[in-house]
């Protein structure tokens, strides 16, 4: 045996689980294509948001905050800034189904927030326009995270704690048996007791039976200059999603002294091959982002000064495939995390560790067990 646990994948998901498993003394085994905190495939763009009142069901909220507490653990553990949670505008129209959802996630779990109508939202937060339909919600525990840092703390602390990882090696294939399963990479073989599947947008190219299930999908990134920089800063710009009709702009203020990062994130690109993934911008894409920024956002010149093109895998109905993978001894999937799987991920990675040395967890996953939409690759 090479190792009690082989991870397939040390990016967003594979690197906490390293982490995790690291500290409660498990031997792990990595394998990362690239290097250790690549911008390749979903961790890159200097922020990720992390946000409370989720707008992608309130199920989520109790995995969102012991998220928090795992991302101040792990601060403390590697010594680095990695969660600044300076608050979260979410603007929309009132009766769509995101705000919605995000006042029924406030609602179930009584969260730390502010109602904004009208003139009050607008004197507030005049970098944004608002329309008389539209409300904002300030969800207090939000902000951002600092995505190549925290892959790479992750990963450092799992080394530190006796993890190997094997960069710029490439799995091509696992194979369960019965005392465990059998890893090529790089034409070589390894032995390992479980598996887990951390490939992200890539899992279908390792596992083509997947291919229906989790759809690598690529994600445009824009930053902006804005025309009055006193107003765009982390004191005075929180992380924002402005939604109005087929628009969805998410963005974070700026952290680098110059620019704002607003993109537009809704409905990405299917792609064929995550191998050719397309980096730079496509007209019609330049043309929907300019535009949406002028509607939206009239604290930015709508030009973007830099563009940079990202990719997730993406499961049928966005909730990502967390457990054991059917018919498949000994393998643990943890993918398809459907663009919001960042803020989450020292949790995936604590729920990983327990999945793979327990057989189970005390955390409510049941909206992301891998048998909803897996059971007819069995
Ligand atoms: C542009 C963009 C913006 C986003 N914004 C947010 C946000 O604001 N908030 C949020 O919470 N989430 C956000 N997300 C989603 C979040 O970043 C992803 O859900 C999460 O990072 C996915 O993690 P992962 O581990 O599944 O994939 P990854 O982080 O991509 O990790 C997969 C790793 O596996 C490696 N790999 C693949 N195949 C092999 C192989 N055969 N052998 C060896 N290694 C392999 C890859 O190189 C990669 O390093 C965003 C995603 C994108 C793309």
């Amino acid at each position: 045996m090479d190792a009690e646990v082989g991870i397939i994948g040390v990016g967003t998901m594979g690197s906490m689980a390293a982490w995790q498993l690291a500290k409660k003394g498990v031997s792990v085994l990595g394998f990362e294509q690239f290097g250790i905190g690549n911008d390749r495939t979903a961790a890159g763009g200097e922020s990720r948001l992390f946000r409370t009142a989720y707008m992608e069901g309130p199920e989520y909220v109790p995995l969102l905050q012991d998220a928090k507490e795992l991302w101040r653990q792990l601060e403390k553990e590697s010594g680095n800034s990695l969660l600044t949670l300076n608050g979260g505008l979410m603007i929309g129209e009132a009766e769509s189904p995101a705000i919605k959802t995000i006042l029924k996630s406030i609602s179930d779990f009584d969260l730390d927030h502010e109602i904004l109508e009208g003139d009050q939202a607008r004197n507030r937060y005049p970098q944004f326009k608002l329309y008389d339909d539209d409300l904002a919600v300030l969800d207090k525990d939000a902000g951002f995270i600092r995505p190549e840092l925290a892959v790479v703390s992750a990963s450092l602390l799992a080394m530190k704690q006796g993890a190997e990882i094997k960069r710029y090696t490439k799995v091509e294939s696992i194979t369960p048996e019965s005392d465990g399963v059998s890893i090529t990479a790089d034409g070589k073989n390894y032995k390992v007791g479980k598996v887990l599947i951390s490939t992200g947008a890539w899992t279908s190219k390792l596992m083509p039976e997947l291919k229906e299930q989790l759809i690598p999908r690529r994600l445009l990134l824009t930053w902006f200059a804005p025309k009055d920089l006193t107003n765009t800063g982390v004191d005075k710009l929180p992380i924002f999603a402005r939604m109005r009709g087929n628009f969805r702009l998410t963005g974070a203020p700026t952290l680098d002294g110059s620019m704002v990062k607003a993109s537009y994130t809704k409905d990405p690109l299917a792609i064929e091959d995550p191998a050719e993934l397309y980096r730079d911008v496509y007209p019609e894409e330049l043309e929907r982002i300019s535009e949406s920024v002028d509607a939206l956002l009239p604290a930015l010149l709508p030009d973007p000064v830099r563009a940079n093109a990202y990719m997730d895998a993406y499961t049928p109905d966005g909730h990502a495939l967390l457990g054991e993978l059917p018919g498949w001894k000994n393998v643990i999937v943890g993918s398809g995390f459907s663009g919001h799987g960042f803020k989450l991920s020292p949790v995936i990675g604590k729920i990983i560790s327990e999945l793979l040395i327990d057989g189970k967890t005390g955390s409510n996953i049941s909206h992301l067990d891998p048998g909803r939409i897996l059971r007819e690759v069995e």
